[in-house]
């Protein structure tokens, strides 16, 4: 399959490591102008020698405000990857409020609101566009002690939902993506004891973790105009995981 974003610009936030960064390398490999957003400056300098035609900035969404102006002074952009989230994980007695805050505020209000920005400027130029936002498997299974972490990444599939709903027929198309495990910085957090990995990697029928690659390809298929249809789904990239 041959995809080019040629003539496109495309923002990917978390864009500093992991599944965010690899996209951003790939979208630049595909012709698109990308901008990586990331909170660790010492990244995204190594990300821009590698792809020096990258643009960086450098911002914690968590400070939501100051994100959003910072993504309105970019100009247009036609793709925008809603990467960036954090894993926080507790026994259901620990969580403690603060980190549903914290959660809440990167993995929920960030994506939703930059995406806001973003679209507005999309309606407003007229010429469509295509989100996808990283969601996670653990949207739709309960997993032990992620409750945080699996609330935020269900409210991401329905605000992925009503998004499509109201942005479709601006010619606007939005999508998540639902990985497995993928052993980047973030999987590590949750899966590298062996003793927790092994029933996970028990219950995926093609039986393994996701590589960081498969759910590259399957976000730049959602950008991409061979998507040209789909909206509002949620793509899991999981080996058959939640068929059980
Ligand atoms: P990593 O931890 O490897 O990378 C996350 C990136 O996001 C980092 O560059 C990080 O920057 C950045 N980031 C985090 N918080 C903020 C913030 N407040 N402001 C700006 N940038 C921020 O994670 P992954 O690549 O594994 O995860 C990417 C996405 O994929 C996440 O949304 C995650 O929930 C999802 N996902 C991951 C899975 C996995 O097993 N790895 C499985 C399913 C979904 P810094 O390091 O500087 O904090």
């Amino acid at each position: 399959m041959d995809i080019n974003f040629k003539g496109k610009r495309a923002l990917v936030t978390g864009a500093g490591k992991g599944i965010g960064r690899s996209t951003a390398k790939m979208l630049v490999e595909c012709g698109a102008e990308v901008i990586a957003l990331s909170r660790t400056q010492a990244d995204l300098h190594s990300l821009k020698e590698e792809a020096p035609t990258i643009q960086t900035v450098c911002i914690d969404l968590s400070d939501i405000e100051a994100a959003v102006k910072k993504v309105n002074s970019l100009g247009d952009i036609d793709l925008l990857v809603n990467n960036a989230g954090i894993a926080l994980l507790d026994p259901f007695e620990e969580i403690k409020m603060g980190d549903f805050d914290k959660i809440f505020s990167v993995n929920v209000k960030a994506p939703l609101f930059i995406a806001q920005a973003v679209s507005k400027r999309m309606i407003a130029k007229g010429s469509g566009g295509a989100i996808v936002n990283v969601s996670s498997q653990a949207s739709m299974i309960a997993l032990k002690d992620h409750t945080l972490y699996c609330s935020t990444k269900a409210a991401m599939d329905m605000f992925t939902k009503t998004m499509a709903l109201e942005l479709g027929p601006y010619k606007i198309r939005v999508n998540a993506v639902n990985p497995t495990v993928v052993m980047t910085d973030m999987g590590r957090i949750g899966w590298s004891d062996p003793a927790k990995a092994k029933p996970m990697l028990d219950t995926i029928p093609l039986g393994r973790f996701a590589e960081v690659e498969d759910v590259v390809h399957a976000i730049l298929y959602l950008l991409s105009d061979k998507a040209g249809m789909v909206n509002g789904t949620m793509l899991p990239i999981d080996g058959g995981r939640l068929v059980q």
